[in-house]
């Protein structure tokens, strides 16, 4: 391939990069962005592949097939509610990419450098080992957490800041033994895969320590780290267009963490270091005394209490993408709005378990993306709504966070559900949300609880609105 055609390439697949990252941003271009994004993911492999030669070695096409295919039936068959875990581990295969790129390249320079430029190439695959073994040991912990597989709740090591800040010094001294070319008592392979460890204990430390409810944030973190990962893969290998890729990812990844940082009262450096700052050992508010009962109610006084309403509040949760209950909740939200009943969904940042969950599972159920408010845009109007029916969420109208200094999710802010005439929640039984959190909400004198797989409970009640 010419030096000019794999520049265009290169450059194409970086603008359908960046395209695709934009079309992601609005759930109405979010499909077309993904295209972009694939066709783009197509042209670059295909061009780094004819430049270094390999593209008929009947190796690498063997392996392009069957990753393809894997991929392709494990993306097919992926639950909704379990995309996270699966982006969190293919976090992880870009931070372990990174971590062989460096040692392979440590082994095997592709060229004799002195000076300057081996400094430079030995500072690069120290960044990318480090960077790529704390991405891939965070992934599989945030994998562990998100499948339940590792407990939610946070483990505060005593002394834990000072663990990390050790951890990281030990990595910096060991670089510079790198630098240095090493020597008989400690070589410089050595000292490299030193720090793979230590940055893969770090790595499992930072997101040991991150608690439940602020696991969205770190996710997206990881999603940044393995953005920069890759990106310091791209200067091992002198490969511009990883080193956009990555960069791209890396730097859209924080502006996510940032966002979601902000929308739920967090600090970003705080998350980024393992909770720095947080409440050393605040006692999770799981086994708090509630006040007040839970009292059931049925799916015939729900469906009275719609047709009375003048204006509804509907606020989806996990447990509606556990259940599916989107299509339903929509026939619902018809019927009621063709009866000239304000009807409104209110969407939280961190509802569900990936950022836009909700949104997602509105739009395939055709739900207008008019009457889908984000948090901030409707909080303000729960106090003069006649019914909020909430929908499987549990942590995000949760009023302990506001009113409880020593909840695991205080200073979050939430959908307060509690300022509506009326309150009803759809779950199954007494189970937690994601945070492990007592709720008072189901405890307060406004709230009934419609007890049953929330599919089935919205069925019931649309059933009866049809009737
Ligand atoms: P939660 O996980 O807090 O609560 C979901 C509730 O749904 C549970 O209490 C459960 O109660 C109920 N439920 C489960 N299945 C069903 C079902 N089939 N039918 C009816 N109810 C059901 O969800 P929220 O959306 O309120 O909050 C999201 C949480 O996830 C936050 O803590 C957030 O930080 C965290 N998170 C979010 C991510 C994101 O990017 N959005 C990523 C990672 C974590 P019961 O068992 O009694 O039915």
């Amino acid at each position: 391939m010419t030096p000019s055609l794999l520049a265009t390439a290169y450059i194409t697949a970086g603008v359908l990069f960046i395209m695709s990252l934009k079309g992601l941003s609005h759930p109405e271009t979010a499909r077309r962005g993904n295209l972009f994004g694939a066709i783009g993911m197509c042209v670059a492999v295909l061009a780094v592949a004819i430049q270094v030669g390999l593209a008929t070695s009947p190796y690498v096409i063997v392996a392009v097939l069957l990753a393809a295919a894997i991929g392709a039936v494990v993306a097919s068959r992926v639950a909704m509610t379990a995309m996270p875990q699966l982006v969190a581990l293919l976090h992880s295969f870009v931070g372990a990419a990174a971590v062989l790129v460096g040692l392979s390249n440590h082994l095997s320079p592709t060229a004799e450098l002195v000076g300057a430029e081996a400094t430079i190439n030995h500072l690069e695959t120290i960044l990318g080992v480090f960077i790529g073994a704390l991405t891939f040991t965070g992934s599989v912990v945030a994998w562990g957490k998100l499948q339940g597989v590792i407990r939610s709740k946070p483990l505060l090591l005593p002394g834990r800041h000072l663990l990390n800040a050790a951890m990281i010094i030990a990595c910096v001294w060991l670089g510079v033994v790198v630098v240095g070319g090493g020597g008989p008592a400690l070589p410089s392979l050595s000292a490299l895969l030193i720090i793979t460890a230590i940055s893969g204990l770090l790595g499992i430390h930072l997101v040991m320590a991150i608690g439940g409810a602020d696991m969205p944030v770190v996710v997206s973190m990881l999603n940044s780290y393995s953005g920069w990962a890759a990106s310091a893969a791209g200067f091992m290998l002198s490969n511009d267009l990883l080193i956009i890729t990555g960069a791209l990812v890396g730097s859209s990844g924080a502006i996510l963490s940032y966002i979601m940082c902000r929308a739920m009262n967090r600090s970003f450096i705080s998350v980024i270091l393992g909770g720095f700052g947080g409440e050393e050992g605040a006692a999770p508010a799981g086994g708090a005394v509630m006040e007040g009962e839970m009292v059931a109610t049925s799916a015939e006084e729900v469906a009275e209490l719609l047709r009375d309403a003048q204006s509804v509040i509907i606020v989806p949760g996990y447990g509606m993408a556990v259940a599916q209950a989107q299509h339903a909740v929509r026939e619902i939200a018809d019927i009621l709005r063709s009866r000239k009943t304000q009807v409104r969904f209110a969407i939280h940042p961190v509802a569900g378990r990936l950022p836009g969950h909700m949104n997602v599972l509105l739009a395939e159920a055709n739900i207008p993306y008019d009457i889908v408010l984000e948090m901030d845009e409707i909080n303000e109007d729960f106090e003069k709504t006649d019914v909020v029916l909430v929908i499987g969420a549990n942590d995000i109208v949760n009023p302990s966070a506001l009113e409880d200094p020593s909840s695991p999710i205080a200073g979050m802010p939430v959908l307060p559900a509690w300022e509506a005439e009326a309150c009803i929640v759809l779950k199954r039984g007494r189970g937690a949300g994601y945070a492990g959190v007592e709720n008072p909400l189901f405890f307060k004198p406004k709230t009934r609880m419609l007890y049953g797989d929330a599919k089935k409970s919205v069925e019931a009640v649309l059933a009866l609105l049809k009737a």
